[in-house]
């Protein structure tokens, strides 16, 4: 990484969990509440697929199969993410690292500047929940706010609530067969990083089968403390 782009010791925080744990919508939040930026590796892909890059078309099929795309890809487009100045008033990785290679990487890129990873925040959930919270996710295409059929509806039956699109999307690989593909690869790849952070001493879980609310509240408070 060009050293010379990147803040110095803004906050770095992760998001771990399986998905439909909740990961963008809290990280969308403590970026409202905390100013940090949200970098979920999973929308930098799809606008790479969207786009039409190289790397975009490599990772494609991979997704829809519900697989990892491979950590060379997702390494370099975090690592130009990373760069940008918007991110001096630090970070929330949501999505990323997913593999112990990417956590290493991530390591060396924050060593290199002098930066460091405040927290590591695992939301905890059951596996059996996380097929219904994905299948009946959406989101609005104009300004980016989730929500869920049953847990979090729009007030008003397909307007956003934020900013008033009636453009919802749903994700091409949020369906059943490729949500299983997704919380396998999560518990054979991505689960061993709690241990990892749990070893550095940045590890902290909270349980994230509650209200989204009262979650972000909790992961606040956490956070606030994290950032000193
Ligand atoms: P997400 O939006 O985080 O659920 O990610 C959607 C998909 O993008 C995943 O199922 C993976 O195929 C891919 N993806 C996102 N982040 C990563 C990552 N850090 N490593 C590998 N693949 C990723």
């Amino acid at each position: 990484m060009d050293g010379a782009n990147v803040p110095t010791m803004a906050p770095v925080l992760i998001l771990l969990g399986p998905p439909g744990a909740g990961k963008g919508t809290q990280a969308r939040m403590l970026q409202e509440a905390h100013g940090f930026v949200q970098l979920s590796t999973g929308d930098l892909l799809r606008a790479a697929v969207a786009a039409g890059t190289d790397a975009g078309k490599e990772a494609k099929a991979v997704m829809e199969a519900g697989g990892l795309v491979s950590d060379e890809i997702v390494i370099a487009i975090l690592k130009d993410r990373l760069a940008d100045p918007d991110c001096a008033t630090g970070v929330i990785l949501d999505g990323f690292p997913r593999t112990t290679g990417q956590a290493e990487a991530l390591d060396t890129l924050l060593a290199d500047t002098g930066q460091q990873i405040n927290a590591a925040i695992s939301l905890e959930v059951d596996d059996a929940a996380m097929v219904a919270r994905i299948s009946g996710r959406f989101t609005c295409g104009g300004c980016g706010e989730g929500y869920h059929d049953v847990n979090k509806p729009t007030r008003v039956l397909g307007i956003c609530d934020k900013c008033g699109s009636s453009h919802m999307k749903r994700r091409a690989d949020d369906n059943a067969e490729t949500v299983g593909e997704r919380l396998s690869a999560y518990h054979a790849q991505t689960a061993p990083l709690i241990a990892y952070y749990e070893g550095k001493g940045v590890l902290q879980s909270l349980d994230a089968m509650g209200d989204i609310k009262t979650i972000a509240t909790t992961l606040s408070g956490m956070v606030r403390n994290a950032v000193g």
